[in-house]
């Protein structure tokens, strides 16, 4: 089996996209500061992060295929990840967590995405 874009093979066997990358794809937390556009959120909303973050420029963006984008950035892999203190998040890739869901479960929210989008996929019935 192969692993893509994990932080497994990412820090054991496919190295780091540059040398002192932070890992960290999957992750939540705390909004502790927000840049002057990013009004819809407060310091202290509880949040998870979708880790890959299309151009937004590209055929596939434009047809909404993010994942088949050429030239994302993703969290812990392309750029710096949450295994840190604080990260800096694009707006677009917040998802905020209600109050009853921990930390942990809204860390596993893009794992499940991905996993369901497999069952999608196979057309599981
Ligand atoms: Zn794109």
């Amino acid at each position: 089996m192969e692993f893509f874009e994990s932080d497994i093979p990412r820090a054991l066997t496919k190295g780091a996209y540059y040398k002192g990358l932070t890992l960290g794809h999957e992750f939540s937390g705390q909004i502790v500061e927000w840049g002057s556009k990013a009004t819809e959120w407060s310091v202290g909303d509880r949040v998870t992060i979708a880790p890959l973050e299309p151009c937004m420029k590209c055929v596939y963006c434009n047809q909404g295929k993010f994942g088949l984008c050429d030239t994302y950035n993703y969290y812990g892999s392309r750029t710096d990840g949450a295994m840190a203190n604080f990260i800096k998040v694009g707006k677009a890739n917040i998802l905020k967590l209600k109050d009853t869901i921990s930390y942990d479960a809204g860390a596993m929210v893009d794992p499940a995405a991905n996993a369901v989008h497999g069952l999608w996929r196979g057309n599981l019935k």
